[in-house]
This record gives C-alpha cells, structure tokens and sequence, in this order.
C-alpha cells in the first residue's frame, strides 16, 4: 500500500466527471504526510485519472516562509518553490520532476494554521453560480438547513477574489485569521469569490461529505432565489444544532464512518 492511496481515492472521487465538482486540470487536493512535509497535486495533473506519481511531496518550511516573506520576483518564488519538493520516491510517490500545483502556498498555509490532515479544492458549477454573484456572502454566512450546519458548520469563511497563487494565499491567510479570533474555531468550508470552495478535513470522505453538501446547499439557494426570497435558519437554531449532543454524536459517526472510506 503507498502512502498516498487514500489521497488519490479521494482526488479521483472529488474529480469524478458525474460530480460535477471539476474539468480538464482544475482543482487540487494535499495531505500532511509528517510534521515537516506534505503531498499535493502536481501542475498540470487531471483529478478523475490521477495516481501517486501526479503528486509532489513538498517541505512545509519553505513554503511557509514564502506568505511571511514574500520574493519580489516571480523566478525566485519559482525557485524556492521547487527548491522545497522533496527528492524523487522519498515517499514512494513522485517519479521527480512535477511541479507543485500553483496554489501550494494556500495548502501549506491551510495544513499549517487549521491544524487538518486533508483538503479538497474544487471549482463545483453549482458553487460557482453562487460566488459569481451578490449573493455570495449570504451563502458564507447563513445556513438553511440542519445538515448544511452538522457537515459544513455554523458559517462558512468567504474570501474576496485574488489572483491564483501567492496572492491568494496571502488574501486567504489575512480573512482566515479574522475568522479564527471572531469565531474561536477553524472552518470547514472556505468559499473564494469568483472562484470555488475548499473543504477542509481529518479524513477523505470528511472532505468528500463537505464537498457535497456545500454543493446540495448551493443548488437549495439558487433554486429558492428562483421561487422567491430564501429564507434561513435563525442564528440561534443554528448554534442550537451546532453544539446539540446528538448532533455532535451524528457529526462524530460520519467522522467514523469516513475513516472507512
Ligand atoms: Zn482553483
């Protein structure tokens, strides 16, 4: 068994053309491999046909250090970068050679300050139709129903658009902080404007289940936009399901369900 079979299921699933989640090359997925390294997709790797060898493993450190110190060059970036890719076959995955995934800095970034094992960054149509509109921060900020609550969590973080890469990362890092202090905990869902989603997780088929009941959140709003004004759970309700025992006794059986999967 490699170590990133759970990786490429996950990704492949995620990629899955019925899902509707990805085409051709878009989105990315990581998972920490020790307290010093990750893997992430490679540059240019489809998600639906992927293996071990479409995944870079990466040093965290360097990474990291390109959000606090910004190069002022994109050729340095591009240097550190792939100065930061571990040597061919470390982890019995890349053959050497693959590039990280442009968004490496927000995976780093993500592993680092949210403290998961897991993310899964997709751009799902049914997500998109939402973010490319003025209702986005409506969609981050309310829940309508008590299964969005228990998988996605009380609200979502909803980032403004940047330029993929560095910049983004950067964004991300500055409104994911404001989260945490407003907040008092991490998100699972993390909403770019004009972009996608990013699931955040422990295992796979957290991410797989954030994943997909964002999406069916997304597809209820749109769709009651369209009958008429959407109505949403009170704040109360939803700290009420959020921290409801059998709730979190149902939220910790699909914890224990996905480390099945
Ligand atoms: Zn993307």
């Amino acid at each position: 068994m490699n170590a990133l079979d759970s990786l490429v299921e996950m990704t492949r699933t995620l990629g899955d053309p019925q899902n509707d989640y990805v085409v051709i090359g878009e989105g990315n997925t990581s998972m920490r491999l020790d307290a010093e390294s990750f893997a992430v997709k490679a540059s240019g790797q489809q998600m639906h046909n992927i293996d071990a060898d479409g995944f870079a493993s990466v040093y965290l450190e360097p990474i990291l250090g390109l959000l606090d110190h910004p190069p002022t060059s994109m050729s340095e970036q591009k240097r550190i970068t792939q100065s930061a890719v571990l040597p061919p076959n470390a982890l019995g995955g890349t053959e050497g050679g693959l590039s990280p995934s442009i968004e490496v800095s927000f995976h780093a970034m993500l592993l680092q300050e949210c403290g998961v094992k897991y993310i899964g960054h997709t751009h799902p149509t049914a997500i998109n139709q939402v973010l490319c509109t003025e209702h986005a921060a409506a969609f981050a900020r309310q829940r309508r129903f008590p299964d969005e609550v228990v998988l996605c969590g009380p609200q979502s973080l909803l980032t403004p658009y940047g330029d993929p890469g560095l910049p983004l990362a950067l964004i991300m890092r500055h409104h994911l902080r404001q989260f945490i202090t407003q907040y008092g905990e991490t998100p699972k869902l993390i909403l770019l404007q004009n972009h996608g989603m990013i699931a955040l997780g422990d295992t796979p088929g957290e991410i797989l289940n954030i994943t997909a009941m964002a999406v069916k959140a997304a597809k209820i709003f749109a769709g009651a936009l369209q009958l008429g004004k959407a109505t949403r759970l009170p704040d109360e309700e939803v700290q009420h399901l959020y921290k409801r025992p059998d709730e979190i006794y149902r939220r910790q059986l699909f914890v224990e369900d996905s480390k099945t999967h």
